[in-house]
């Protein structure tokens, strides 16, 4: 096998040879390097960065064992079924193997016939694995998901904290390294510090996830919207996430009643739907997923190709984790919110009925930055980086335009709102000049509207100048403007429960001068087939530039080959490389090897079946 042979290899050339790739992708060389040198490291890099390239490259180029914690079984799945389709001799220990499998399991590792191990956290926990473990020579100690081992994260696990004990049962210390995608600067520092890492090589590469699209849409109708937008990607998959699970309920029916087949995951749903739904989901079976955000924890399936917020989510934080789990591949993915006035009282409800009402601030806090997210005509890409804390300025080209999202390629659908928001804006100042305080955006809809209610009549805002002066509009397109004021710092919104209305440091310089404003209206989008996901960033082979018919050939023979030995279809290829067979059109091994992501050993495998279909291909399409 590839990985056995004795010679010492470069990590570059076990990068081509065993995973095919041709280059390093950021961050991922200098992280290798410092492991072989000796150092522990800390990797912080977004999901989908290569993460597991990282310390498996080293694994491989150190020679012997490497263990591996991860907290997940399915993580660990993944990883090692991914390795082997490699040639890599991988192998794990997690609770659900039974016990002539585990005995096999350490038994190879006894033997010097494993490279990588993956382990969960709490088997260190079982006094007979620590005696085994010690005994051990280990090349490398992996922690991968590091930021269970923090507090402060969401997804704490006890037994990372005694990993440092752990390693020091070892005769002689190997290299740590530890990696996650958390984003959080407390979490960071806890982990260096919890995992007693020895001046460690911290490398924290930028957040942004060139190849997702961002889009926010305020559809009418959100189901007919998601019945449209799903059309586009035929037998592609994509997650549907809803915020409550009777949303996803109906969601999930409501594809089921059209020509879609989808399964559905939420925490009412005994354990075994759950699992059959998701395992119908990640072997590519049911193309749809509709879920509450209860699902996605652990998965890697590395093809989903969109991600639709059926309902705004309560936080960035959240949103970007689910969204997130779209593209892990690499190749374009669209990641669309549709937001309606209603999930901001959802979200807010959710908030009431939560725990203590101290970080109840916190949380309102969290969701206002979400509800501009969805009413910014500005950059989303750059909203989100801000958001995390990141200037957004060293990761964007100038002038902060990303070419990959609603707003920025967009830009000539812009409506001039200049007088509408002179308008709106002379009317917050009015109440407050006629009755000394401030208001929500409900009254000050009702004012302009010119609202007969109690409440006005009793506060005399029915005699201000402004009270009636857009008469004839909508609530909802009111609502939508108010909303983009907020967002791009025109007016501020006060955190809290109630939050009232009030100038910013911009708005009387624009109440006086000559400014034009011009927003992104959110418009029910009819454009059906816009190449919208093919922003400037994006240099890949994009689903757009690929025969469908090809393309369902080849995703037709994965699954074949992935059924067979009970993969996963993205193991066997992910999307990624079929977009590029389709875009290159290999004629032979030497070409199909060239294609990132085909190592030898996979290129033995499956080579000659799918020149086959690119053979024929060519011949009835001849340019
Ligand atoms: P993470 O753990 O950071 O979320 P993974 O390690 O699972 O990410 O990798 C995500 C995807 O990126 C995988 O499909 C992997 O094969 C691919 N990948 C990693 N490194 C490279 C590289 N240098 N070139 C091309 N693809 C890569
Ligand atoms: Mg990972």
């Amino acid at each position: 096998m590839t990985s056995s042979s004795l010679r010492p290899r470069a990590p570059l050339e076990i990068l081509k040879e065993v995973f095919g790739f041709r280059s390093f992708r950021k961050g991922q060389e200098s992280l290798v390097d410092r492991i072989l040198e000796g150092r522990d490291v800390l990797g912080i890099m977004p999901t989908g960065a290569g993460k597991s390239l990282c310390y498996q490259i080293p694994a491989l180029a150190l020679g012997g064992l490497s263990v591996v914690v991860s907290p997940l079984i399915s993580l660990m799945k993944d990883q090692v079924d991914a390795l082997l389709q490699n040639g890599v001799r991988a192998a794990s220990l997690n609770s659900a193997a039974d016990w002539d499998e585990t005995r096999g399991v350490l038994s190879d590792v006894r033997c010097g016939r494993v490279s990588l191990l993956y382990v969960a956290p709490e088997r260190f926990e079982n006094a007979s694995f620590r005696e085994f473990f010690a005994a051990l020579r280990v090349s490398l100690f992996v922690i991968d998901e590091a930021h269970c081992v923090s507090q402060w994260g969401h997804d704490f696990r006890p037994s990372y904290l005694r990993l440092p004990e752990v390693v020091g049962l070892l005769g002689e210390r190997p290299p740590v390294a530890a990696f996650t995608a958390t984003a959080t600067p407390e979490v960071r520092e806890d982990i260096a510090l919890r995992l007693n890492l020895r001046d460690p090589f911290v490398l924290t590469t930028g957040f942004d996830r060139a190849n997702l699209f961002f889009r926010v849409e305020h559809p009418r109708d959100k189901t007919l919207f998601l019945l449209d937008y799903v059309r586009r990607f035929p037998g592609s998959a994509g997650i549907v996430y809803c915020s409550t699970r009777r949303a996803a309920e109906e969601v999930c029916g409501a594809l089921n009643g059209k020509e879609f087949t989808a399964v559905r995951y939420h925490a009412g749903l005994s354990e075994e739907e759950r699992r059959e739904n998701q395992d119908a989901f990640i072997y590519d079976r049911t193309p749809l997923m509709v879920a509450t955000n209860a699902f996605g924890m652990g998965i890697d399936k590395s093809n989903v190709r969109y991600v639709v917020h059926y309902n705004m989510p309560g936080s960035i934080d959240s949103y970007y984790q689910e969204a997130g789990r779209a593209g892990r591949d690499g190749a374009p993915a669209e990641c669309v919110l549709l937001f309606a006035p209603k999930d901001v009282v959802t979200a807010r409800y959710l908030i009431e009925q939560g725990e203590n009402s101290e970080n109840r601030q916190t949380r309102y806090r969290k969701l206002q930055a979400m509800i501009d997210f969805c009413n910014t005509s500005r950059c989303l890409r750059a909203h989100i980086l801000n958001y995390f804390g990141e200037t957004a300025d060293g990761e964007l080209p100038a002038g902060g335009n990303c070419g990959a999202c609603g707003s920025c390629v967009s830009a000539g659908e812009k409506t001039d709102i200049t007088l509408d928001a002179k308008k709106i804006l002379s009317c917050v100042y009015r109440m407050e000049e006629r009755t000394g305080r401030r208001f929500g955006i409900s009254l000050l809809i009702d004012v302009l509207r010119g609202s007969q209610k109690e409440q006005i009549r009793a506060l005399d805002l029915d005699t201000i100048s402004t009270w009636g002066l857009m008469k004839q509009r909508g609530r909802e397109e009111l609502r939508e403007i108010v909303g983009f004021l907020a967002a791009d710092g025109w007016l501020r919104l006060s955190e809290g429960e109630y939050p009232v209305l009030s100038f910013t440091e911009k708005t009387l310089p624009f109440l006086k001068g000559k400014e034009t404003l011009l927003m992104r209206r959110h418009t029910p989008p009819e454009r059906p087939e816009q190449n919208a996901s093919l922003g400037g960033r994006q240099k890949r082979a994009a689903p757009e530039e690929t025969p469908p018919a090809l393309f369902s050939r080849l995703r037709a023979l994965r699954r074949e080959l992935a059924d067979a030995q009970r993969v996963p279809p993205y193991i066997v290829f992910s999307d990624a490389v079929l977009y590029e067979l389709c875009a290159a059109l290999p004629e032979n091994e030497e070409e199909l090897l060239s294609i990132p992501g085909v190592g030898q050993v996979k290129l033995e495998k499956y080579g000659a079946r799918f020149l086959e279909i690119l053979r024929a291909w060519r011949l009835e399409n001849p340019k």
